[in-house]
């Protein structure tokens, strides 16, 4: 399949006496048209490397390594970190756009939701006239279920629902190749909550943009995405097909984390969560950040690095960096019965 956004191991920093590492190497893949979903607990760093990948990092944040490359339709490449800030905002709206969970708290309280439609318009398609304008906000509006009329109010006048819609129909307005949501709808309730995901699955399927969908509910990602990466102490621990991934993961990590949330189908499971926390990231880490935590860990666990390796499972690319997949690593097998 075809990329559209590929990022190579990617580094983070918060700049401090002691710089916190809070985003450690990460690299992925992002296909036209998918949903990658991205996963881990809060801390996790998943919304830092979004802010990475958008170069919207603010000190003390920053990037100490990577590379971020964007294919356009027809093949060429655009290297983000060589964008001057001009470039930069240009791109950021006509090709990667951004919903982020306050979203709706930062449209401009003093000015109709026609008028900012009309800002972005008019900043990025000056060739646009006025009527042109209007015509296409409304259509944005409708497209994410809000009457058109809308267009006359003021955000106070809406929901936070209807706001998070407008801030969706913002982010879709110059026909972006990717979307980048980072809790979108966390702070909904769950049926507007709902609402608003069916709306951008919809909308996804008729204009074919790509999302990088970032929360905390593995459940919710689990349901939405085409794959997923899971995030574990700015590293990704396991990048694997979300449907297979229910069914079995291969890495410590994400099998608690699938234990500890009720299974999609209703059935009732103890909950449990992943006894202990993550590791301090201004530490120097060696062998496995998961070390800790891990009920497996073994020998090389606490002295190796575990690398991300491919499986070869079905439904892959899935790959996990976990010692147990690693052959050159893996335990003995418990002693079993010889085959009668
Ligand atoms: Fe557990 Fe070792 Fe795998 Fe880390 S590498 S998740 S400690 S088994
Ligand atoms: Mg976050």
């Amino acid at each position: 399949e075809e990329t559209v956004l590929r990022a190579r191991d990617i580094h983070v920093e918060y700049d401090g006496e002691r710089p916190t590492r809070a985003v450690r190497g990460v690299s992925f893949e992002l296909r036209r048209g998918e949903v990658l979903g991205i996963a881990g607990e809060s801390g996790c760093g998943k919304s830092t490397l979004a802010y990475a990948i958008t170069r919207m990092l603010k000190a003390p944040a920053r990037m100490t390594g990577g590379s971020i490359a964007f294919h356009d339709r027809d093949g060429a490449e655009t290297d983000l970190l060589a964008l001057d800030d001009e470039s930069l905002r240009t791109f950021r709206w006509s090709r990667l756009s951004m919903v982020f969970q306050s979203a709706m708290n930062a449209l401009n309280p003093v000015t109709s939701i026609g008028r900012q439609f009309g800002d972005i318009f008019r900043a990025h398609r000056p060739e646009m006239e006025p009527d042109e304008r209007e015509k296409r906000t409304r259509a944005l509006l409708e497209m994410v279920g809000i009457d058109a009329d809308r267009v006359r109010s003021y955000p106070h006048e809406l929901s936070g629902g209807m706001r998070q819609r407008v801030v969706i129909a913002m982010a879709l307005a110059l026909e972006p190749d990717i979307v980048i949501m980072d809790e979108p709808t966390t702070a909904l309730d769950v049926v507007v909550q709902r609402e608003i995901l069916d709306e951008v699955e919809r909308l996804r399927e008729e204009l074919g943009f790509s999302v990088i969908f970032i929360t905390h509910d593995l459940g919710l990602l689990l349901e939405i995405s085409d794959r997923l990466a899971v995030m574990y102490a700015g590293e990704v621990v396991e990048y694997a097909p979300a449907e297979e991934l229910a069914a079995g993961a291969a890495h410590p990590y994400t099998q608690g984390l699938l234990r500890s949330f009720p299974d999609l189908t209703g059935v009732r499971r103890e909950l449990r969560g992943i006894p202990g926390s993550p590791p301090d990231l201004r530490e120097n880490l060696v062998g496995c950040a998961f070390a800790d935590r891990c009920e497996h860990a073994f020998e090389p666990c606490r002295s190796t690095t575990p690398r991300l390796l491919e499986l070869g499972r079905e439904g892959g690319p899935w790959s996990a960096a976990c010692h147990l997949n690693d052959p050159a690593h893996r335990p003995p097998a418990p002693a079993t019965d010889p085959a009668p």
